[in-house]
């Protein structure tokens, strides 16, 4: 492993794999990535795969369009079938203030050319005649919105950045963050020192533990959240959209012949447990089988758990860290970092080489916003 690098990333999921691609692209090849387990196999691992337009704020629109025209074109890109399955997202809207809030949302959506609409309880039928609708007045539907591979996504990105230049160390927890006179100057790891003066943190719901070897707070926090998915399963068509009961968070979409499908606990309070909950999973098996009762027999085939990276407002921490020169923290994506990755990676490395992201204004998204009182809450939040 190199003892010198111009930029060091901790975490070599989409996040860090994407910044590196992004740097070396721009001609900063001497990146380190640091990775204390394997690359891809973090929270990135564990994501639905689900890419959407169908937010609440500017910022998150625009950088899932960034994203959107790179996932499309990933193949011809970066040489990897990520498998992206565009078949829309679907919203189900269940109370008189979610149809007003997202009539409002989508109104701004389409101003910002986002190919959204809300949808009636009858079309809703048409396209999904499996649903239980008696307590649905409405829905939105993006059909450019999809889901694809987080996996082969993010190894897209850090072969490309390999070929680059860019090194990425597995199984290299990074256990100190080095400073003097209040700049960084390197990180300490399992495998020894490397001296640098700038790192990023690319450490996923981590992020908040990582920062703290610098002194600083990151608000980020680790939520477990978990999903699951059916045995193959032909009761309902494998063309059906992404689904999305808002009220309760439900959501699935076809995977492999069966259904990849989950639902938030919010009631959960923060930790970093990753055991799959089996009351949370018959819970949630409930609540898709009142939505959709011919799940009913279905088979669950696997389940797992992983983390939400969440921030006070739902959105990610993007920037310079106050306090420590040459910290840099892009994390705290609150479950939708998976779908970013592109314009993140972009942005970040704009950052770092001129100073600023031009691609996407992401000022809105500094680290600095909370002591602020700025918050930039997003609605959108499955
Ligand atoms: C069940 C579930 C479903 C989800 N569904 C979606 C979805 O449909 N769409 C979507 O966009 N997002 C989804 N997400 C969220 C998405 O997975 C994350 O937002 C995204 O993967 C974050 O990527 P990341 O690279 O920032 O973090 P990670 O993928 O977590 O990568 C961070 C890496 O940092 C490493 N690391 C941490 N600490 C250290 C250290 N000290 N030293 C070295 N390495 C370290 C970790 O090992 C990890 O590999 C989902 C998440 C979960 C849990």
């Amino acid at each position: 492993m190199k003892r010198t690098a111009e930029v060091v990333i901790i975490g070599a999921g989409i996040t860090g794999c994407s910044i590196a691609y992004h740097l070396a692209e721009r001609g900063v090849t001497d990146v380190l990535v640091l990775e204390k387990d394997e690359i891809g196999r973090g929270a990135t691992a564990d994501a639905a795969g689900g890419i959407r337009l169908q937010f609440s704020t500017r910022t998150n629109i625009e950088l899932s369009r960034y994203s959107l025209a790179i996932w499309e074109n990933f193949k011809e890109l970066f040489g990897i079938d990520i498998a992206f399955h565009q078949q829309g997202y679907l919203f189900l809207l269940t109370s008189e203030d979610e149809v007003q809030t997202f009539r409002e949302t989508v109104r701004f959506q389409q101003e910002m050319g986002v190919p959204v609409r809300e949808i009636s309880t009858d079309d809703i039928r048409r396209i999904h005649p499996s649903l239980v609708l008696d307590d649905v007045l409405g829905g939105t539907l993006c059909m450019s919105d999809g889901w694809a591979d987080p996996y082969s996504s993010t190894m897209g990105f850090a072969q490309r950045a390999r070929a680059l230049g860019v090194e990425i160390a597995e199984e290299t927890p990074v256990t100190g963050l080095l400073s003097e006179n209040g700049r960084i100057t390197g990180v300490e790891t399992s495998k020894g020192v490397v001296a640098t003066s700038t790192v990023v943190i690319a450490a996923g719901a981590y992020a908040g533990e990582v920062g703290t070897l610098a002194g600083v707070e990151i608000q980020v926090a680790p939520y477990r959240r978990m999903s699951f998915v059916t045995e193959p399963f032909d009761a309902i068509p494998q063309s059906v959209p992404m689904t999305i009961d808002f009220s309760t968070g439900l959501y699935f979409h076809p995977e492999s012949g069966g259904f990849l499908f989950g639902m938030s606990n919010e009631d959960e309070p923060s930790s970093f447990n990753r055991t799959v909950d089996d009351d949370w999973m018959n819970h949630t098996v409930t609540e898709l089988c009142r939505r959709v009762p011919v799940f009913g027999d279905a088979r669950v085939r696997r389940g797992w758990a992983g983390f939400y990276e969440i921030t006070p407002d739902d959105n990610p921490v993007l920037g310079h860290v106050d306090g420590v020169e040459g910290l840099i923290v892009a994390s705290g994506f609150s479950g939708h970092g998976y779908m970013q990755g592109p314009a993140i990676g972009r942005c970040m490395s704009e950052l770092i080489v001129d100073g600023v992201a031009s691609t996407v204004d992401i000022s809105a998204f500094s680290p600095n916003r909370f002591a602020s009182g700025q918050l930039a809450q997003e609605h959108n939040v499955i």
